[in-house]
This record gives structure tokens, sequence and C-alpha cells, in this order.
């Protein structure tokens, strides 16, 4: 009967969607995701934040936002703090994969399933994209004449891990480790989790390609290729907007074109009805 169920093709339910946020973003970031991509992974989705907020509680199943009591700042300890929790809540979870996204991250979510799939969460697997072209290199602070150097997934791309690794990663990771081992190596979180999987585990990071920050130029993406992609984020970087060039709702109304984008993805659901088209 075990081997019977571990056969079946994942399905969305055995995923864990873990969305790092913060409350200065709830309103502005964390209201766009919920009404778009969030309404086709409503059961599957936690976020994980700094404060209560009974007005975003209020839109979510009941338990799915978290308020980890980490400081509500942009620093190493608060970022790797709330990836902590968030790590803990997915082990608590059963399920077969944990992802973890930024609240500026849209999640083709049918794309997402469609992904772990192709790979057996009972095997050791780190999908994402590295941000650096090369290994990250830090000094060995056990022998100081000595770099050590590890890839990481940027986590403003998405991040997926499996069961099987996550475990592994438990005794450097689980009841806030995570923090420990951050302020060890003084890097963020997503570089954090890179050294425990890469460096530590000595396993490999596998590049999902379709794993789309704004760190790369998302306005270079194709229309064609959109449905082939599974995360989306978006940047203001001084005057220039590093966004989806698509069609759409217009740019004064959906400046981060996630709108547009779940609409080209998504066009017979009902919030679709009166894009232009
Ligand atoms: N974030 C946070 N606390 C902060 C600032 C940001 O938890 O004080 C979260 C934010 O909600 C997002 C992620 O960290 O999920 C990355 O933040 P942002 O997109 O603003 O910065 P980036 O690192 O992408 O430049
Ligand atoms: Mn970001």
């Amino acid at each position: 009967v075990l081997k019977v169920a571990q056969l079946q093709p994942t399905q969305l339910d055995d995923i864990y969607i873990s969305v790092k946020t913060t409350k200065n973003f709830h309103q502005s970031r964390l209201r766009l995701i919920i009404d778009t991509w969030v309404t086709l992974a409503r059961e599957q989705t936690y976020f994980f934040t700094d404060a209560d907020d009974l007005e975003i509680q209020k839109l979510l199943p009941s338990g799915h936002l978290i308020n980890t009591n980490c400081s509500s700042d942009h620093s190493r300890k608060a970022l790797c703090c709330k990836m902590a929790s968030e790590y803990d809540c997915y082990m608590a979870s059963n399920k077969r994969w944990f992802c973890h996204v930024d609240d500026d991250t849209y999640v083709n979510v049918p794309q997402l399933v469609a992904l772990l799939q192709k790979y057996n969460h009972s095997e050791d697997w780190y999908l994402g994209k590295p941000s650096l072209r090369h290994p990250l290199e830090i000094i060995d602070r056990n022998n100081p004449v000595q770099k050590l150097a590890f890839w990481f997934a940027t986590g403003g791309a998405g991040i997926c891990i499996s069961k099987a690794l996550a475990l592994k990663m438990l005794p450097y990771t689980g009841g806030g480790k995570l923090m420990t081992v951050g302020e060890k190596i003084r890097l963020p979180d997503d570089c954090t989790v890179g050294y425990i999987i890469n460096y530590i585990l000595r396993k490999d990071l596998t590049v999902i390609n379709e794993f789309r920050s704004h760190l790369e130029a998302l306005w270079q993406i194709r229309v064609p290729e959109i449905k082939n992609q599974i995360t989306f984020s978006y940047a203001k970087y001084g005057e220039k907007n590093n966004i989806l060039r698509l069609e759409g709702f217009d740019e004064n109304k959906d400046p981060t074109r996630f709108w547009s984008i779940h609409c080209h993805l998504f066009p017979y659901t009902k919030q679709c009805a009166n894009m232009p088209r």
C-alpha cells in the first residue's frame, strides 16, 4: 500500500508554498498576489510575516498568515529567522515539497506542479536559480587562509526542496538553527540555505531556468514563452522598471504586470472578464 501511495504523481496538495513578507508590504504586495495566483493555491500557500493583520487574515484560510515574531527589518538575522520558521512549519506539514518565494513573486501554479512531477521527492533535490555565474566564495572561519565555495539559489527567484533533502537539513536548519549558521557565515537566508545544502551536505543545485527573479532582464522574456515560465517578479531600478512586457491592463493600473500575466495565463477566470483583449 505504501509503495502505491509513493508512486502517485505529485499534485498541488503535495506542495507547501511559503511566502516571505513583512508588515510594510501587506497592502502593497500581499493583496496583489492573494488576488491573483494565490487563488489557484489557496490551501497550499502560507505567509510568513512579522505582525498580526486581521484584515489580511480574513482573506486567507485560518492559520495561513503566520506571525513569526521575527524582527521586521531587512537584517540577516530577521531574514534567517523567517526562513527558519518557514522550514519548521513545512516540516510539520508532511508534504512532499517545500517551495519558498518572496512576496514580489508571481507563481504560475500549474507549471510549478508540472515541474515537481518530474522529480522524485524521496530523492535529494535542491531546485532554483543562482544569481551569480560562479559559486559564492567565503573565508573559512576555521581556517582563514582557506576559501570555501558553494552554489546557492536566489530566494527571490523561488526555491524548492524535496522532503528527503529537507530531512537531511534538519540538524543545521530545524528549531532555529538556520539562524545560528547564518550568523556564523554572516550571510542572508538564501545563501545560508545554499551553504547547508551545497557545502555541508554536498548536494548539487539543479538550475531551473524558468524561475525568473527581478535580478534578470524580465522585459526580454517573449510573450509566447510566458506560459512556460514558473515564477516572475518585478522591480523598479531608478527610472527603469524591470517588468514583463506583455499586453493587458494599462500600466498605470497594473504596474507590476501581475494582473496581465494572470489573465494571459488564465483568461477565463472571472477576475479577467474585463481585461481589454
Ligand atoms: N523583507 C522582509 N523584511 C524586510 C524587507 C523585506 O521580510 O525588512 C522580505 C520581503 O517581503 C520580500 C523579501 O524580503 O519577500 C525581499 O525583499 P525585497 O523584494 O524588498 O528586496 P530584494 O532583496 O528583492 O531586493
Ligand atoms: Mn524583491
